[in-house]
């Protein structure tokens, strides 16, 4: 006669390692290396989940976890409701020749009581599980990938033709929060290439038309229009509330004050910028990475360097729209961040260069003696 339940059970506790709520929060909070595996059922994960955690159902544990965890070396906690299920899973995966698997003693429900903090981001709409369907199939996005880029906060300097089909594709594929930062208003030349604006806009201001335009794509998005220039007395307070900047002002004066700003707040930032005949596309991690700077010391040069006065817009464009491709995987944490390279492409001439960038030791803002400490 086969095994009962019950004795399939305590053979398995006999075999497994168990973590506790507490022993896995610690481990969280140190930065340990941890890889948490939730492995309930959808519509359990949508009511709330550990942060953190990647979903994999129990029923498709072993079809796709190795896709998903490649590395059998790393340390990883499984967890579900009570303890059970993620007890078998653990007990598979070390099958697999997973080598450091661990159940949470107790699952979702002890951490709970245990007194920390769960997650209930997944409550989408049947319209916005329509809308963003496609993207949420991806194994990179899932449904708490979307909530992640939900949660994001992205500030746009440049209202103009860099900007205009990236700020489309950040509101299009749902990011939480878009600030819109231009002081101009839309001309009749300015159609030509900025597709946010239309002619009904004429004459109105970009970062207004901008934030009409992300409202009718996705009325999702909180959208807030900067009708402002930015300068040294009220740049650190228009960034504060933004996870990462996009720099798209096309101002050679206006890219330094915002990466001086980026740097000394630690706040990530994408750069698209057109120089010469060629598109430049920078992103500065600070810390991690070069800043712009570091790259392009500020010289009389750089200072001046005026963008010609005919543009290949969709170059331009093309430019910021790599950036915003950056700034989703940032916010998913999955893929190559490009902390350090810089990308050039010559629309004309058909040519791409990639180069490698450092941080400059000497760098006045993120070298080891740093002699610009505040906005200048
Ligand atoms: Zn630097």
């Amino acid at each position: 006669m086969g095994k009962s339940f019950k004795e399939m059970w305590s053979d398995i506790k006999g075999k497994i390692k168990e973590v506790s709520p507490e022993e896995l929060r610690q481990r969280m909070t140190n930065g340990k290396e941890t890889l948490l595996l939730d492995v309930r059922e959808k519509d359990e994960v949508r009511r709330e989940y550990i942060c953190g955690a990647e979903l994999l159902p129990r029923g498709f544990l072993e079809m796709r976890v190795e896709e998903l965890i490649p590395d059998r070396e790393k340390f990883i906690v499984v967890y579900c409701a009570v303890g059970v299920r993620s007890g078998f899973a653990a007990k598979t995966l070390t099958d697999m020749g997973y080598k450091d698997v661990a159940s949470l003693r107790g699952g979702i429900e002890k951490w709970k009581r245990s007194g920390f903090e769960v997650l209930r981001d997944l409550d989408f709409t049947r319209e916005q599980l329509d809308r963003y369907s496609r993207q949420i199939i991806l194994p990179e996005v899932g449904e708490q990938g979307q909530a992640k880029i939900r949660r994001g906060k992205v500030l746009i300097v440049g209202g103009g033709h860099l900007s205009s089909a990236a700020t489309m594709y950040l509101a299009a594929g749902g990011v939480g929060k878009l600030g819109i930062l231009d002081s101009h208003p839309v001309t009749h030349g300015d159609l030509r290439g900025q597709v946010l604006h239309t002619v009904p806009s004429l004459g109105k201001n970009r970062a207004e038309s901008a934030v009409k335009m992300v409202e009718r794509i996705n009325p999702d998005v909180a959208a807030k229009a900067y009708p402002i220039r930015l300068g040294v007395e009220n740049t650190m307070e228009t960034l504060e509330d933004y996870d990462v900047i996009l720099e798209c002002s096309g101002n050679s004066r206006t890219r330094y004050l915002v990466n001086d700003a980026c740097v000394l707040m630690g706040k990530p930032l994408f750069i698209a910028e057109m120089a010469g005949d060629w598109g430049r596309v920078m992103s500065v991690y600070p810390g991690e990475g070069p800043c712009y700077r570091c790259v392009f010391p500020k010289t009389e040069l750089e200072e001046n360097r005026t963008e010609r006065d005919w543009n290949f817009e969709a170059l331009g464009g093309l430019m910021a729209l790599i950036q915003a491709a950056e700034i989703f995987k940032f916010f998913l944490g999955k893929g190559d961040l490009s902390k350090d390279k810089l990308l050039l492409w010559n629309g004309f001439r058909m040519r791409f260069h990639r180069e490698p960038v450092e941080r400059d030791r000497e760098c006045p803002l993120c070298g080891e003696h740093p002699t610009i400490t505040h906005l200048m």
